[in-house]
């Protein structure tokens, strides 16, 4: 799978440009606050239909514009498309998306036949966000393995929020009625059939990315950490997410769990069974605080390190090498399981990566990676990043290509194997 060209008009700092890429390595130079993240965004948007860092779209849409459109170009050996995507962020915000100038009905839903796995900075959320980080890397790492989990979710949300509607009506009358309690039952239902899918699919996708994860941890640990993950159920406490963990102190064994092997192997109508039962024990208080308090959009995911919760009592280094190693397990996995090496998106954390850990992440790239790497500065690279690299400037919403290959044709440096 190759992406050849990505055009943005009116999209965060971009009027219009328009970034060509090569098959192989690609790297974004320029200063901070220029744009490189935004044509990643962009990408993934189309991509995955979602961007992890703005809240609505009309953050997305230049600022002043009415309408964003992001077009990209991709390749693989049976198909070659054209995916387009237009932001409308008036008093309605809406999605239209194109492929090869047919219209798809997903709208906001809509995510094109590409796939892209990412590195980022904020990556470390993973074990020091909220609850809500490592459900929504869970939930796109099986939407890359099974397209249709995207469908799942948005049918979810839908139910949680039609049943979140009820219990705010039951609220507000002070009380349930027999009919109320019927309807309230028939969502109840709704929620554990598809919540239970979900669950399967995220432990699915946990039981395949951990034993890589576990191996990297390993190997960046020189043998000496053991990696090991709980697929969380129920909060011990019933708080909506927040940055810190509720178990923080608490040794990973003793949490409110089930092992990712057991929950593998319970039957799909159990699991629904036992969200049923979760549903009706917090119906009290499901009312009055007119939410749905369990199902998989409450549920998280405990990565331990010996035993011990990683994100309360993991040192620095050892969060960054934790993520680093579940990281490299959902491109390792991702690869694997899709016909062709995904696109790689490594936004500014290269130089982060000592050389050892940079090497890791190339042995994955060898394998015929088409890669985007944005840097504020070359240093810090290891020299296999820059050969034979596409090397593009971005400065100010423009991308100055021409330029930066004429400068670095000129650096030995750079010059291609
Ligand atoms: P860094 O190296 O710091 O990560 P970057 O080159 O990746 O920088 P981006 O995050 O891509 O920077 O772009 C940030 C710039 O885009 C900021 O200057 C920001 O103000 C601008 N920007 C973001 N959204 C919009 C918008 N809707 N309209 C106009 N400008 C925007
Ligand atoms: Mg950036």
């Amino acid at each position: 799978m190759r992406v050849s060209r990505v055009v943005v008009k009116n999209f965060r700092n971009y009027k219009d440009a328009a970034l060509d890429l090569s098959d192989g390595r690609n790297i974004l130079i320029g200063e901070n606050a220029q744009g490189k993240t935004n044509l990643l965004e962009a990408i993934e948007l189309i991509a995955c239909g979602r961007s992890d860092r703005a809240s609505n779209d009309r953050e997305l849409v230049l600022r002043g514009e009415s309408e964003a459109l992001i077009e990209v170009s991709y390749h693989s050996a049976g198909y070659s498309e054209t995916a387009s995507l237009i932001l409308t962020a008036g008093d309605r915000m809406s999605r239209k998306a194109k492929i090869n100038g047919v219209s798809q009905p997903a709208g906001k839903k809509f995510a094109a036949r590409l796939t892209t796995v990412s590195f980022k900075a904020s990556d470390l959320n993973l074990l020091r966000g909220g609850p809500k980080f490592r459900r929504d890397w869970l939930d796109q790492l099986v939407c890359k393995l099974k397209n249709s989990h995207i469908d799942l979710t948005a049918r979810y949300d839908k139910i949680v929020q039609q049943r979140n509607k009820l219990l705010k009506t039951f609220f507000e009358k002070g009380s349930v009625g027999p009919s109320g309690l019927d309807e309230l039952r028939v969502w109840d239902r709704q929620l554990a059939q598809y919540g239970s899918q979900i669950i399967k699919h995220r432990v699915h996708a946990l039981a395949l990315a951990l034993p890589l994860a576990e191996d990297y941890q390993a190997s960046i640990s020189g043998n000496r950490e053991k990696l090991t993950a709980q697929y969380i159920f129920k909060q011990v406490e019933s708080d909506t997410d927040s940055q810190s963990s509720s178990m923080s102190v608490e040794r990973a064994s003793e949490k409110e769990s089930l092992g990712i092997d057991e929950l593998k192997l319970m039957p799909l109508e159990d699991l629904a069974q036992l969200l049923l039962a979760q549903l009706k024990s917090r119906r009290q208080e499901e009312i009055v605080r007119k939410q749905s308090l369990s199902g998989p959009h409450r549920d998280d995911v405990s990565f331990a390190l010996n035993d011990f919760v990683a994100s309360s009592y993991a040192s620095q280094g050892q969060q960054r090498s934790l993520v680093l190693a579940l990281k490299l397990a959902e491109l390792k996995l991702v690869s694997d399981r899709l016909e062709e090496p995904p696109l790689l998106l490594l936004d500014d954390v290269l130089a982060e990566l000592d050389l050892s850990r940079q090497g890791m992440l190339m042995q994955l790239v060898e394998t015929g990676m088409q890669t985007l790497i944005t840097t504020t500065d070359l240093d810090g690279f290891r020299s296999e990043w820059l050969n034979g690299a596409k090397v593009v400037a971005v400065h100010a919403g423009q991308i100055l290509s021409d330029k930066v290959n004429q400068e670095k044709l000129a650096d030995p440096g750079l010059q291609s194997d």
